[in-house]
Formats: structure tokens, C-alpha cells, sequence
């Protein structure tokens, strides 16, 4: 008899180990960024797939119909949040019909908790086009603020799949040395242009900028998601002589046409950095990202 209930036992934690091992946690997110750092936390857990490209404008993403599909079947959910996919990510997270991963269900993540964000505006500083009316939503382009998106990704694979925190803890603790180990790396290339004044096309830097020690002066467009006007180039090419600037840095989605123009007039580089992971075949992680964007600032910036 007791053996028995011996091998019962042995035999339903083998089937419970297989059902575990045979059915990962899928994981939708909207930005490749949150997908990469959802790889890392999950491991082998997850099974995780990016509604945008790597090089897409992330505030206009047309998103394919089979994400609908995608999102009807995930177990978890995770977006930047604030107005960044207010264009495209609700609807499509409407139409999936999915309980498990609406605002509020324990599959939804939003990767912005407990993040400080800049640039807040107050009602008076609302201005009419403005697609940041809840803050920069850019937050993930510095690395400090990478550990927190991290944890709260934890944060929600923990509440979907309790019983591997350990698993995720261990990933979570790596993922965060990590980015400590990487992030002297990129702040000693970068040493040299501390305090760099730059203008940027979109006011997406800014996270980035502050951590990084650059100082933006101006942007193209005139308002964010406003594209680049005449008088605003006027504008800006007065600011990169006056301030004698040596980079404008723009993002892949943008045309350069305006770029080039304030370049021309003032012998300014034109950088191209990425904002996202995949935005380059070479970027494939949230590590490659910023190692990508240093080297791009530090190369254009060689005599
Ligand atoms: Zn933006």
C-alpha cells in the first residue's frame, strides 16, 4: 500500500512537471524592447512575440489582424502605457476578447509602475497636438529605469506562474547586475561629451539624455508628432550655431530630409540611433541597444 501511494505520487509529479515544461506562458507585448527583457526574466518559461517592429514609430504602429489572434491565446500582456500605443494597442486588446489580459486582470502588465516620469504636463502646459499628455513615454531608453520595467514584468510573471519565483528571481538578479556591469561601459564612452548640447528630432532622448549626461536644445518637430515646419528648422539652425552643435540625432522612422537641411547649413552630423530593439539586424537585446547607441554617438563624434 505504500508503495503504492508511492508511485501515485511519483507518477502525478511527472505529469505535473510535463504539463508545466510543455506549455510556456505566452507573453504578447507591444515593443520589442518589452519582449526582450520579457525573454530574459521568463527564460525558457516564456514564449513572448513583439506586436511592433524594432522600427517602427511606436506611437503609430499598424498592427497586423493576427495579433488579435496572438492576444486572444496570451497569458500576459505588457505595454509602456501612459499615451505612448493609445493609437492602436487598446482596440486590439479590446477585440481579443481576452479577460486574463485587460487592465486590471493579473495578465496585464504595465511597464511603467512605480517608473518617475519626466516631463509631466500640467493642464496649462497641454498643448494642442501633443502626444505626450501623461508624460514622456519614452522611459525605456535609459537603463536605470530598464530594472524597473524588469520588475515589473517579474512582478507579473510571478502572479501568473507563482510557483517558478525562484526561476524568475535569479533571472531578475542577473538581468539587474547586468545592467550595472554594461551601464559603466557605456557612461565611460560617454564621458568625453558629457554635457554635449544636441538636438533630436522627436522628444524621445529625454530619458536617455538625462542619463546619459547629454543636454537636448531643441527638437524638429515643433510639438511632438507635429512634423518638422520652416520656420521651426529656421529656428533650430540659429540654435545649432549659436550653441555650436555637433549632432542631430533621429530615430529610423523619421525621413531625413529635415535633418539633412539643418545639417548642411551648419556642418552639424546627422546621427541615426535606434529606439528600439530589432531596429538594426545587430541589436538583438535590451543590452544591444544601448551598446548600438553609444557606438553610433561616439563614431559620428570622431574627428
Ligand atoms: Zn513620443
Amino acid at each position: 500500500m505504500k508503495h503504492k501511494n508511492i508511485l501515485l505520487f511519483l507518477l502525478i509529479s511527472i505529469s505535473g512537471i510535463r504539463a508545466n515544461a510543455s506549455g510556456k506562458i505566452k507573453v504578447v507585448t507591444t515593443l520589442t524592447d518589452l519582449k526582450s527583457i520579457t525573454e530574459i526574466i521568463g527564460g525558457d518559461l516564456v514564449e513572448v512575440s513583439s506586436i511592433a517592429t524594432g522600427y517602427q514609430n511606436p506611437h503609430f504602429v499598424d498592427p497586423k489582424p493576427s495579433y488579435i489572434i496572438k492576444l486572444s491565446k496570451a497569458d500576459m500582456f505588457v505595454t509602456i502605457g501612459l499615451d505612448l500605443e493609445n493609437g492602436w494597442s487598446p482596440s486590439l486588446l479590446n477585440s481579443s476578447r481576452n479577460a486574463r489580459i485587460q487592465k486590471g486582470a493579473p495578465g496585464y502588465v504595465d511597464a511603467s509602475e512605480n517608473i518617475s516620469l519626466l516631463q509631466v504636463p500640467n493642464s496649462i502646459s497641454r498643448q494642442q497636438g501633443d502626444i505626450h499628455i501623461f508624460g514622456n513615454p519614452h522611459y525605456w531608453l535609459d537603463p536605470m529605469r530598464g530594472k524597473l520595467i524588469a520588475r515589473n514584468i517579474y512582478n507579473g510573471l510571478l502572479r501568473i506562474s507563482p510557483e517558478n519565483k525562484n526561476y524568475f528571481a535569479k533571472n531578475l538578479a542577473a538581468f539587474i547586475a547586468k545592467i550595472d556591469r554594461q551601464d559603466k561601459i557605456w557612461k565611460n564612452a560617454l564621458a568625453p561629451y558629457d554635457g554635449m548640447k544636441v538636438i533630436v528630432y522627436h522628444n524621445e532622448w529625454v530619458y536617455f539624455e538625462k542619463h546619459f549626461g547629454l543636454k537636448v536644445v531643441d527638437f524638429l518637430e515643433p510639438k511632438p508628432g507635429i512634423p518638422p515646419t520652416p520656420s521651426q528648422l529656421v529656428k533650430v539652425i540659429n540654435e545649432v550655431k549659436a550653441n555650436n552643435i555637433k549632432l542631430i540625432i533621429t530615430s529610423p522612422y523619421f525621413p531625413t530630409k529635415s535633418a539633412d537641411v539643418v545639417a548642411r547649413q551648419t556642418g552639424a552630423k546627422v546621427v541615426v540611433l535606434a529606439t528600439s530593439v530589432g531596429a538594426e539586424d545587430e541589436i538583438k537585446d535590451y543590452f544591444d541597444l544601448f551598446d548600438y547607441d553609444v557606438h553610433q554617438i561616439v563614431n559620428h563624434l570622431k574627428p
